[in-house]
């Protein structure tokens, strides 16, 4: 990646080299079905083993309640479908608030054309959770309730351990996607109070479509992938051993290294806003709030967001208009939205998220080169030659 300035590490991260080769090794040395009772068999069950060890260290979890999946979205709808599915109130009852990932989003609708009471609380302008009307929304006996720990459009951070204790009175199960905060935040299933966890290898240098669902022993939800009696009857089909490896070495790498890379990221931060603070027209969306550090979330007034990712990609500066899954849309976000961003700023925003490979010359080119879309962008908007 010589001459790419990488700044959409919330879309996705470069695999690290350990993950690389502990992948290779795997793919090579552990062939076998970690079902099947011989050699390669056991080879390949004792690396997914000691993996599931690594995953539990980094949620403060035992080992038994961490299952492999195919990535946070599988989690997600596993978590959710599966305990309305075991839902004990009738009709079942799902509350989330209005800035989920859209795997959440889509979920709630999908639960409401089906009859499940859904509630999506509000954040406030900075894009906190608006806590007393969490505790509004579960006034009534609840089948599950689902938040995101940090943002992923914003890096705003939610007060999940207060949403969690009042989600728990009404009687939900709670499930954290936590996706957006590993390498960046320590956190503990019991600290979240969570009896569900979502996370995702690729957005913490691990290799894609591999994630774990922390399960809570007890916690009444049906199981989504069906079949054999892998990962104890909880996920069917056979483990992708390789990426469940990979995965755990990204795992090792972001808790053994987080007060470093938390220092790092804040400086790279600090240095976008002190550098979009030149540009008139700029607001830092969620700025007012406690953040995953490294995440900027930029709006430039009057024009569109996309428009300048994709002038600074034809000069290798890859940023983010809102989150990845929907920038292909080009329409406004939903997060800003829901934090009543005003309007001339709503379709400008762009996403900055670093990695601890950020440099300051990263940054300093990304500016130059922003800076310059902006002017250029604004420059050719109608009318504004007789401005
Ligand atoms: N949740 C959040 C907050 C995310 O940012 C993402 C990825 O964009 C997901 C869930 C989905 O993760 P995956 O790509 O593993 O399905």
């Amino acid at each position: 990646m010589t001459d790419l300035v990488y700044l959409d590490n919330n879309a996705t991260t470069p695999p690290l080299p350990e993950v690389v080769t502990a992948m290779r090794e795997a793919l090579e040395g552990a062939f076998g079905n970690p079902s099947s009772l011989h050699g390669p068999g056991i080879r390949a069950r004792a690396l997914v083993d000691a993996a599931r060890d690594e995953m539990a260290t980094l949620i403060g979890a035992p080992k038994s309640e961490v299952i492999f999946t195919s990535g946070a979205t599988e989690s997600i709808n596993t978590a959710i479908f599966g305990a309305i599915a075991a839902s004990k109130i009738t009709p079942a009852r799902f509350v989330t608030t209005a800035v989920e990932h859209e795997a959440v989003i889509e979920i709630s609708e999908l639960l409401a054309a089906r009859g499940v009471e859904i509630e999506r609380v509000g954040v406030d302008a900075e894009g906190r959770l608006d806590l007393d009307a969490w505790r509004k929304a579960l006034a009534r006996p609840t089948t599950i309730a689902s938040l995101m720990l940090a943002n992923n459009e914003t890096g705003v951070i939610l007060d999940v351990p207060a949403a969690s204790a009042i989600a728990h009175e009404a009687g939900a199960l709670v499930h954290v996607d936590a996706v957006q905060a590993v390498g960046k935040l320590a956190f503990s299933v019991e600290a979240l109070g969570a009896d569900l966890l979502s996370l995702s290898a690729h957005k913490f240098h691990g290799p894609k479509g591999t994630g774990i669902l922390y399960w809570k022993r007890g916690a009444r939800i049906k199981p989504l992938v069906n079949g054999a009696s892998q990962e104890a009857g909880r996920r069917a089909g056979t483990e992708n051993v390789a990426g469940i490896v990979g995965m755990a070495a990204a795992a090792r790498h972001m808790r053994q290294g987080l007060a470093a890379r938390r220092q790092h990221l804040t400086a790279m931060g600090a240095r976008i806003e002190a550098g979009l603070a030149k540009i008139a027209g700029t607001r830092i969306n969620g700025a007012g709030a406690a953040r995953v550090p490294g995440t900027v979330n930029v709006s430039f007034e009057g024009i569109e967001g996309s428009a300048v990712v994709l002038t600074a990609a034809r000069e290798g500066v890859c940023l983010s208009a809102g989150s990845a899954c929907s920038a292909a849309q080009f329409g406004g976000s939903h997060v800003l939205e829901a934090m009543g961003v005003p309007y001339p700023y709503l379709h400008g925003a762009v996403r900055w998220s670093c990695s601890e490979h950020t440099t300051e010359a990263d940054i300093d080119r990304a500016l130059e080169v922003v800076a310059r879309a902006v002017g250029y962008l604004r420059a050719m908007r109608p009318g504004a030659a007789e401005a």
